[in-house]
C-alpha cells in the first residue's frame, strides 16, 4: 500500500510514463536504423512506422487521465513538499500542458513529413541541389509555424515558443545579448592571432589513414572516456549523432581518409552525449528525473569532452601513443605537443561541425538569425541560399561555393529541429563553466588526463549534471554545479588563454 492515499495517482502517472517511454524509445531505434542501416527502399514504410508511433505516443502523452493524476498529486501537500516528487510533478505538468496544445493531426503530419524530408534532404545534399529540397522545406516551415502558433501565447514569438522545447527558460532576446558579447571578443581574438601569432603546423591533419585503423583508434578513446560498450554501441552515419539512454545508447560517427582529427573530435563529442545518457539515474527511467534537462546542457557534455579534453595539451600526452599504436609509423614525426597545436588551428570554414572553437559560434549565429526570419515569414525559403551565403561572407569571410557546403549541410531543418541551433552555443558556454568548476574540484586534472585517467572528471560530471535528470532547470543546475549563473566569460577567458598560447602570442 502506498504511504499516502494520493501516492496511488503518483504511481499511476509513473507507470503510464514508463510505457510511453518504451514506445518512444522504440521509435528512436527505428530512427537510428534509418540513418545507419535501412535500405533506401524502406523509406516510405519507415516514415509510416514513425508516424504511427508518434501518433501513439501523442495519444498517450495527452491521455486525459494524466490531468487527473497530476491534479491529485498537486493537491497533496506532503507529496508536493518532497523535493523529488515536486520536481517530477513539475516535469509531468510541463510535458502534459505542452503536448495537449498540439492537435493529433499536426503531430502525425510532422512525424511523417520529418521522416520524408530527411530522405529528400540527403538526396538534395548529395546532388548539391537546393531546388530539390525547397518544396519540402517550405512545407516544413509551414508546419513549424503551425506548431509554434499552437504552443505560444500572443506575447511570445514563434521562435521563442519552439526554443522553449529545447532549452527551458531561454529566449531569443537573451541569446541576442549573449551573441552581442561573444561576437566582438571572438572577432578581436581572431584578429590578434592573425596579427601577433604564428599559425601552428597542421600537416598532421592532411595525413591519410585507412578508416578501419581510425575506427580502432576512436573506439579506444571513447572507451577510455568511460563510455560503456556493454550498454552502447558505435556505428557510422552521414551526420554523427547519439540516441537512446541507460542500457542502450547508440553513437554514430564518420570517417574520411584524410581527416582523422574530425573522426576523433566527432566521436568524442557523441561520446560525451552518450556518457550523459548512460549517467542518468535508471531508477527514474521514463520519468522527468530520468531525462536530460535541456539540449544546451546535453551539448555541454559533448563539447566538454570534444574540446576541453580532446583539444587539451594534457589529453594529447596520453592520446599520442594511442594514435601511434593504431595509425602506425606515420605518426612518428609528430610529438604530443605538435598534435595539441594541430588540433587547435583556427581556420574560418564552410562547415559548422568541422569548425574550430573560435569560429564555431559564428556558424550558429547564421542559423539563429535565418531561422527567426523563416519562422516569422520574413524570409522566403527560395531566398535561403542567397541569405545564407551573404552571412557566411560577412561573419566568416568565406565564399560558399555550392549548397552542399552551404544551407544544405545540416540535417536539423529536415528533421523539424527549429529553435535548436543556439543550444550549440549554450553548450559551449556551459561546457567552459563546468570545466572550470571541475578543475577547481580536481586540481590535478591535467596530470590525470595526461595518463588517460578520465574517471574523476566523468564522475564529477555524473554527480553534478547527469544524475539530476530534470530535477533542476538548466539555470539552477548551472548555479549548483559551478556556483554562478551562466555567463560567456568562462568560455571567452578559456579560449583567449588557450589560443594565445597555441599561437605564441605574448
Ligand atoms: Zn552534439
Amino acid at each position: 500500500m502506498p504511504a499516502f492515499p494520493r501516492l496511488a495517482a503518483y504511481h499511476a502517472l509513473i507507470a503510464h510514463a514508463r510505457q510511453t517511454h518504451l514506445l518512444s524509445s522504440a521509435a528512436a531505434v527505428l530512427s537510428w536504423d534509418q540513418e545507419t542501416g535501412m535500405p533506401r527502399g524502406g523509406g516510405e514504410h519507415r516514415s509510416q512506422q514513425l508516424s504511427l508511433l508518434a501518433t501513439l505516443v501523442h495519444e498517450r502523452t495527452t491521455d486525459p487521465r494524466i490531468a487527473d493524476w497530476i491534479a491529485s498529486c498537486e493537491a497533496d501537500s506532503e507529496l508536493v513538499a518532497s523535493q523529488e516528487h515536486s520536481a517530477s510533478l513539475h516535469g509531468f505538468r510541463r510535458d502534459y500542458d505542452r503536448a495537449t496544445k498540439l492537435p493529433a493531426a499536426l503531430v502525425a503530419e510532422l512525424a511523417q513529413h520529418e521522416s520524408r524530408a530527411q530522405q529528400v534532404w540527403a538526396d538534395a545534399r548529395a546532388a548539391s541541389d537546393f531546388t530539390r529540397f525547397r518544396p519540402v522545406l517550405e512545407r516544413m516551415v509551414e508546419l513549424q509555424q503551425a506548431r509554434a502558433d499552437c504552443l505560444r501565447s500572443a506575447s511570445i514569438s514563434r521562435w521563442d515558443a519552439l526554443a522553449e522545447l529545447s532549452e527551458p527558460g531561454m529566449n531569443a532576446a537573451e541569446l541576442r545579448s549573449m551573441f552581442a558579447t561573444l561576437r566582438p571578443r571572438l572577432v578581436t581574438l581572431r584578429h590578434n592571432l592573425d596579427l601577433e601569432g604564428r599559425r601552428p603546423d597542421d600537416s598532421f591533419v592532411k595525413l591519410e589513414f585507412d578508416e578501419g585503423s581510425q575506427e580502432q583508434c576512436v573506439r579506444a578513446v571513447v572507451a577510455a572516456m568511460g563510455f560503456d560498450f556493454e550498454r552502447g554501441r558505435l556505428d557510422r552515419s552521414a551526420h554523427p549523432f547519439c540516441t537512446g539512454s541507460f542500457g542502450d545508447v547508440r553513437l554514430t560517427t564518420r570517417f574520411a581518409r584524410d581527416n582523422v582529427l574530425d573522426a576523433l573530435g566527432s566521436t568524442m563529442h557523441e561520446g560525451g552525449h552518450g556518457l550523459y545518457e548512460q549517467g542518468l539515474d535508471a531508477a527514474h527511467m521514463g520519468t522527468p528525473l530520468g531525462e536530460a534537462v535541456s539540449l544546451g546542457i546535453h551539448e555541454s557534455q559533448s563539447r566538454l569532452w570534444e574540446n576541453h579534453v580532446g583539444r587539451s595539451r594534457a589529453f594529447w600526452q596520453w592520446a599520442r601513443p594511442v594514435l601511434r599504436q593504431h595509425l602506425g609509423v606515420s605518426v612518428d614525426p609528430f610529438d604530443s605537443d605538435s598534435l595539441f597545436l594541430a588540433s587547435n588551428v583556427v581556420q574560418p570554414s564552410l562547415i559548422r561541425v568541422e569548425a574550430d572553437e573560435l569560429t564555431y559560434d559564428l556558424h550558429v549565429m547564421v542559423r539563429f538569425e535565418l531561422e527567426q526570419l523563416l519562422l516569422e515569414g520574413d524570409l522566403a525559403v527560395r531566398d535561403l541560399p542567397t541569405a545564407w551565403n551573404q552571412r557566411y561572407l560577412e561573419y566568416l569571410g568565406v565564399v560558399v561555393p555550392d549548397d552542399r557546403r552551404g544551407c544544405l549541410q545540416d540535417v536539423h531543418w529536415s528533421c523539424g529541429l527549429f529553435g535548436y541551433f543556439p543550444t550549440y552555443t549554450l553548450g559551449n558556454l556551459y561546457a567552459a563553466q563546468f570545466a572550470a568548476a571541475a578543475r577547481r574540484s580536481l586540481p590535478d586534472l591535467d596530470s590525470q588526463m595526461a595518463r588517460g585517467a578520465f574517471s574523476a572528471l566523468r564522475e564529477w560530471l555524473r554527480a553534478n549534471v547527469h544524475v539530476h535528470g530534470r530535477r533542476f532547470q538548466p539555470e539552477e543546475l548551472c548555479r549548483r554545479a559551478t556556483g554562478a549563473p551562466l555567463s560567456p566569460e568562462p568560455f571567452l577567458s578559456y579560449l583567449e588563454a588557450k589560443l594565445r598560447a597555441v599561437y605564441g602570442c605574448g
